[in-house]
């Protein structure tokens, strides 16, 4: 493992001199990226199996991100949001268009999948009016670290030691039908899915339960917001997982947030409310942010969309997912896969050692993995990633999974 020099510090004294200990001691510095490769300061190469877990959707600097950044950053680089630039008029309307949205849909653009939450929680108390103060969300749901969308999120752990969260946020379990239908009434302002749970170990809702979460919240007058900040962008082989038929099941959502593959690096969220009922959920002056929409993060963006269309990635990584699934599910000491094109967790069997000593096995022998529960291992590389860079990987796999 690196311990590259700082000065007569190694980075790690450094690190913890001045940084907050929130996520512990990185296990790496990473100095420099390149398609589906980091490198550390000594000059070890990584293959990421992560990609920024699903942000570098293009890669480490692809040249069409790299080029559109810079030309923006010598063009444009910030402007207020009294104003607009072309970037992020240009992006919304690419938004629209590969969602296919609904005359009277409306874009907010914003810096990060918490905040892209935190205006749809707004959207939704406003639109309850008052008489709708209950947001329903789910178990094992992810959706941000910020005190609204972190009240949102389920793991007990994340939220106990801030609590109280916002009021009237209601957990029930996830894929059950009988708990939502239970839990929804004409209090509730709006549910938030995510299509496929990421933080929970790459899980997909049992047939049927998106179409009835639409069912239930269209009967009770409530929103449905889906939370494709990790499955959207490409990642299922659909732009976003809904749009997915096995996964999203037909359903028409009233609002959807994105983030993370969106900027391909830099920050970036969006909050998407569908259709012309919607189109209202915050108006002039209701919502804000110093930097959302900004002009470079906007061209940063819509290079990944369109470069997801030049290239084909969609159809790449539906077609190399379901390769990877099959072959991953061959492997000795694999229980299960779980996911969906791109965004994949691997079940570990009982017998192998827990992910978290696997990823760090992984990580010596040059590939990022995320253990993203103690059984799972996550994998979201970029979408650009080839059979062949992932092969050695597999290779190995069968020796990361065995006990010394
Ligand atoms: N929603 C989902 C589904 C996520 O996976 C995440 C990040 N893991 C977030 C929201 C929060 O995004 P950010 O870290 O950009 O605030």
């Amino acid at each position: 493992m690196s311990e590259a020099t700082t000065g007569t510090a190694t980075w790690r004294d450094d690190f913890s001199r001045v940084l907050s200990p929130v996520f512990g001691t990185p296990q790496l510095d990473i100095v420099r990226g390149r398609g589906s490769y980091v490198w550390d300061a000594d000059g070890k190469q990584y293959l990421d199996l992560l990609a920024g877990i699903a942000v570098n959707a293009l890669g480490h600097c692809h040249p069409a991100w790299v080029k559109a950044v810079s030309e923006q950053a010598a063009t444009l680089g910030h402007i207020s949001n009294f104003f607009t630039s072309p970037p992020q008029i240009a992006l919304a309307e690419k938004i629209h268009e590969i969602l296919d949205l609904p005359e009277g849909s409306a874009v907010f653009l914003s810096n990060s999948g918490a905040e892209a939450n935190e205006a749809a929680l707004k959207m939704a108390r406003r639109a309850g009016g008052g008489g709708r103060p209950i947001i329903i969300a789910v178990d094992g749901a992810f959706h941000g670290r910020t005190m609204g969308a972190l009240s949102l999120t389920a793991k007990a752990a994340y939220r106990e030691p801030f609590a109280p969260g916002v009021p009237g946020v209601v957990h029930v379990p996830y894929g059950d039908v009988d708990a939502l239908a239970a839990a929804i009434n004409d209090t509730t302002a709006a549910v938030f899915i995510e299509p496929i749970q990421g933080e929970v170990g790459v899980r997909t809702h049992p047939a049927g339960y998106l179409r009835a979460a639409r069912e239930l919240t269209s009967a009770a007058g409530a929103l449905l917001i889906l939370d494709e900040v990790q499955s959207g962008i490409g990642r299922t082989g659909t732009w976003f997982a809904h749009q997915d038929p096995a996964i999203g099941e037909g359903v028409v959502p009233d609002i959807i947030t994105s983030a993370k593959g969106l900027g391909g690096g830099m920050p970036i969220g969006a909050t998407i409310t569908v259709g012309t009922e919607n189109t209202g959920l915050l108006s002039a002056g209701q919502h804000g942010t110093t930097f959302g929409g900004n002009p470079i993060a906007c061209a940063a963006a819509l290079a990944v969309l369109t470069t997801i269309e030049t290239e084909g990635l969609l159809d790449r990584a539906g077609r190399l997912g379901e390769q990877l699934r099959t072959e991953l599910a061959g492997v000795p000491g694999v229980a299960g896969v779980t996911g969906q094109g791109l965004l994949l967790g691997v079940e570990l069997a009982g017998d192998s050692p827990d992910a978290k000593a696997v990823a760090a096995r992984a990580l010596e022998a040059g590939f990022i993995v995320n253990p993203v529960t103690p059984e799972r291992l996550r994998l979201a590389p970029p979408l650009t990633i080839t059979h062949e860079e992932i092969a050695p990987f597999l290779t190995a796999l069968p020796d990361l999974l065995t006990h010394d």
